[in-house]
Parts: C-alpha cells; sequence; structure tokens
C-alpha cells in the first residue's frame, strides 16, 4: 500500500482516561489488527494505517491510506470509537492534511441500473452502470447498497467538519450490504446477486428494479480475499457470491473444504473449485445442520498457514466464533466469522 494520502489531527489537553486501552478493546471487538505499545497504538483499517500516540501535552492521529475514499472511511472508523470513548476530544481534535468537506463521501457513487435478471430459483443477478468502478476494485468484496424511500432521494453529505450525515426520518436510505459478482472497469459496472427472501427491502426493489433506476453505491468494504495454505469455508446463500469470488481468485494449489447451505438445491451453482478442496453443498431441514459440519471440519495444527472462512445468520456466527476462538484455539488473523443477516 502506498499511503499518499493522509490527514492528521491533535488534540491539546487532558486525554480521556484510559484512551489507549478503551481504543484498543474497540478494535479488537471489529477484529482489527493493532499494535499496542506504553504510549501509543497503531491498527489496520483495511487498506489504511492509523496511529495514535500519547505525549504530555494530548494526543496525535496519523491516517494513511492509497486513495482519497480509504483515507475517508478509515477516518469516520476513527471519529466512530473516538465518539464513543470521549466525544469532548472526538469534537475538540483539529484536523490537517486531506479532509473531505461539503462534498458527497468519497467512496459514495450513484448506480444505475442496466439489467436485472434470473439466474437461479432464487437469485436474481443486477448489473449497474457506475462511474466509480474503478475505485471499487480494491478494499473489499462487497458494498452497501442504498436504495431511496422516494423518486428524489437526498444522499449522504460530508459536512464541513468531515463528517457523514446520512438523511433521517422520512429521507432514510434502506442499506444493505452486497458481495460483487463482477467489476468491469472498462466498461464502467458491475453486477450482484440478490438472494430473494420474505419481507426483504432489497428483494422487493430488485424484483421491480427497471433499467434507468438510480440507487447509491458506498464501498468497497468488508472483507478481502483470504489467503492460507489450508482454508475452512462455509456460509448460507447471502455468502454464496462471496465464496464463490474468493474461489475464482484461489490459487490452483489452495487444499482445504467448504460447505455450503442452501434451503433449495436448485439454487447450486457452478464453483472454480481448485483441485485440492473439497465442496459439500447441504439442503437445510435435510443434511446435518451447516454449523456441526464447520466445527467438525479437520484443521491443521497452528504451525501450519490456515484460516476457517464463515458467513450466515448472526446466531449461527455467535456459536462459531465462540468455538473457533476458545475451543479450536485460533487467532483473530487466522478467520473471518461474519454475521451476514439476522433473524
Ligand atoms: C458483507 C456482506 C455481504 C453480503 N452479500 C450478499 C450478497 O451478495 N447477496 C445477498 O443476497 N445477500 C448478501 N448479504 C446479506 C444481505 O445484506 C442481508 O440479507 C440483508 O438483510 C438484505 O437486505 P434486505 O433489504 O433484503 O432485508 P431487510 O429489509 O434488511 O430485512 C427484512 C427482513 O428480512 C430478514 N432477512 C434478511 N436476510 C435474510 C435472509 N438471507 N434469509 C431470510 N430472511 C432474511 C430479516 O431478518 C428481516 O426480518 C451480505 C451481507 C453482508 C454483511
Amino acid at each position: 500500500m502506498t499511503d499518499t494520502h493522509r490527514s492528521t489531527a491533535r488534540f491539546d489537553g487532558a486525554p480521556p482516561e484510559g484512551l489507549l486501552q478503551q481504543t484498543a478493546g474497540y478494535l479488537r471487538a471489529y477484529d482489527l489488527p493493532i499494535e499496542l505499545g506504553d504510549t501509543g497504538l497503531s491498527a489496520r483499517f483495511s487498506e489504511a494505517y492509523v496511529e495514535l500516540s500519547m505525549d504530555d501535552g494530548g494526543f496525535s492521529l496519523d491516517i494513511r491510506a492509497g486513495n482519497s475514499a480509504q483515507l475517508h472511511q478509515a477516518r469516520e472508523g476513527v471519529l466512530v470509537v473516538l465518539d464513543q470513548i470521549s466525544p469532548e476530544a472526538c469534537a475538540g481534535l483539529e484536523w490537517t492534511g486531506e479532509m473531505a468537506r461539503n462534498v458527497r463521501p468519497p467512496n459514495f457513487h450513484l448506480g444505475t441500473v442496466l439489467e436485472v435478471r434470473r439466474v437461479s430459483a432464487h437469485f436474481l443477478r443486477v448489473t449497474m452502470g457506475c462511474e466509480g468502478v474503478l475505485h471499487l476494485l480494491t478494499g473489499g468484496m462487497h458494498f452497501s447498497l442504498l436504495l431511496p424511500p422516494g423518486p428524489e432521494p437526498r444522499w449522504p453529505e460530508v459536512n464541513e467538519k468531515g463528517r457523514t450525515v446520512w438523511p433521517t426520518g422520512e429521507e432514510a436510505l434502506h442499506r444493505a450490504a452486497y458481495t460483487f459478482v463482477e467489476l468491469d472497469a472498462a466498461e464502467g459496472r458491475f453486477s450482484f446477486d440478490v438472494f430473494e427472501h420474505e419481507g426483504g427491502l432489497a428483494t422487493g426493489w430488485a424484483r421491480a428494479a427497471q433499467p434507468g433506476d438510480i440507487v447509491g453505491v458506498m464501498g468497497p468494504g468488508g472483507g478481502d480475499f483470504p489467503q492460507a495454505d489450508h482454508m475452512v469455508m462455509g456460509g448460507d446463500e447471502t455468502a454464496l457470491p462471496a465464496i464463490r469470488r474468493i474461489l475464482e481468485h484461489a490459487p490452483k494449489g489452495q487444499r482445504g473444504e467448504v460447505f455450503i447451505e442452501l434451503a433449495d438445491p436448485a439454487d447450486r451453482c457452478p464453483l472454480a473449485l481448485p483441485e485440492g478442496m473439497r465442496l459439500t453443498w447441504l439442503t437445510r431441514g435435510e443434511d446435518a445442520p451447516l454449523k456441526a459440519h464447520m466445527l467438525a471440519a479437520e484443521l491443521p495444527g497452528p504451525e501450519e498457514s490456515r484460516f476457517v472462512w464463515f458467513a450466515a445468520e448472526a446466531g449461527e456466527v455467535r456459536a462459531a466464533r465462540q468455538y473457533f476462538r476458545e475451543e479450536a484455539g485460533l487467532k483473530r488473523q487466522e478467520m473471518y466469522l461474519s454475521a451476514y443477516w439476522t433473524a
């Protein structure tokens, strides 16, 4: 990563009590890799680096990233954490360097529906025209789809203090995370698959969407392609697009296992499975549950390069997190366990 984009901040005065330890606690809860010292800490936010250093007169922040969108995202993340620890300290920061003000967020783009077509029994593929595709290529596999409540949307804006302000009340946007299926920067388009489920706002939107409809696209973000010699992967319908993309990018020599649980076998799709990986399709309600397969999967010891990737309903993920952290003893950097929806 080149750190050509930089934003720094200074707080003069008595720092909030336990600032370092509290910040470290929040960052660990978000599973971000951190290094903690006596007078400072550094952390990686996706593609950006953040340093917090304490001194006798107060504390300083230094954020570096490869582009404006990543810098903005990291800055927002820092502010969210600081706001929870001390809103006063957060408001008292004097910022210098690059900072978006009075504009749309640098990681926000408008998307125009080009086509919606059915790809399987319960999946619709949406193809979207988007000027910002080049910026969506690196920094995560996912984006937030922002659906406006009416024909004259109000989009998020960065205010004069550099903070993103979201429309509220009747103007509030519906946000749902999706995974890119394909990104084509030359053509300025990308696609994603919507799993149709009862009561889903995005489901209703995708079913009714027409070419020319405008939505907001915020990203990229979320997890990136995991890298390890041995991978155990699992997920439900919502994770299928991510698993498919990870397998497309996996090296030929990749070893491991993949479990995918679907309600309807008619949603199974071809996957680019490396030779050393075994794939098990599970049918919900008929086979042993996904979680049981994940927990029973064989994992090499800590001396080997290994990774567990699991995305599904929040309760399933909670149980898996407890098992892999506490019983299997995996380190944070050896797993991605993410709640993709909440029942
Ligand atoms: C990083 C990430 C990547 C994701 N990628 C994809 C993707 O590529 N494709 C995809 O289809 N989904 C994906 N998801 C899941 C998707 O964001 C959620 O399912 C989201 O709730 C869908 O929004 P909605 O507007 O349809 O439903 P909402 O309006 O948010 O929820 C309405 C109701 O639907 C229920 N609900 C939500 N999801 C499901 C479900 N899967 N099954 C049954 N009931 C459900 C909720 O409990 C709620 O009661 C991803 C999630 C994350 C976090």
